[in-house]
């Protein structure tokens, strides 16, 4: 039988045929890289299935207005690829997480806020308040920000 994608076979049928799964060198650390995941909010927000604000787009990044801003400016910038927290994106090192950050530059300089002054957060598991299982970095800005954070 010709070898075809496993979702085609009537097998496996929550792999998408956008999902790539990445295994690295043996002697290496494991990469599992999942393209599209279903049951995700921002991978449906990415695939345009979910509607939002987006204000920006490349080929590998997606930055939309949050739906409940905590700032003036508040948006949140992604990757396309499903990345659980930014240690997974981090971990896969191919430049991604750089190319998260300089649109968030690019998103502060977009909505005026770049020269003022903004943060960029990262809340990261359940202590650091992360609600959303999909890295995605918080730009915010247009007010001066308080320190410590809540
Ligand atoms: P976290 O709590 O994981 O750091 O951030 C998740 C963010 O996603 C929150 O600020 C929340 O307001 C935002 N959010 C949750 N659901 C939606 C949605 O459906 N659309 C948009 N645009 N933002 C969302
Ligand atoms: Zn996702």
């Amino acid at each position: 039988m010709q070898a075809r994608p496993l979702h085609q076979r009537g097998g496996a049928p929550w792999v998408r045929s956008t999902d790539t799964i990445y295994v690295r060198s043996l002697d290496g650390p494991v990469h599992v890289k999942i393209g599209t995941v279903p049951d995700c909010l921002f991978c449906g927000i990415a695939a345009g299935d979910i509607p939002a604000r987006k204000i920006l787009e490349t080929d590998r990044i997606v930055a939309f207005h949050d739906i409940n801003p905590q700032a003036p400016v508040h948006v949140l910038v992604i990757p396309r690829s499903h990345y659980a927290d930014v240690a997974a994106l981090a971990a896969a090192g191919d430049g991604l997480l750089t190319e998260v950050i300089e649109q968030a530059h690019q998103v502060a300089t977009m909505t005026g806020v770049a020269d003022g002054g903004y943060r960029v957060v990262f809340n990261t598991g359940d202590d650091g308040g992360q609600t959303v299982q999909h890295v995605h970095a918080h730009v915010l800005g247009g007010r001066a920000m308080t320190w410590p954070p809540g």
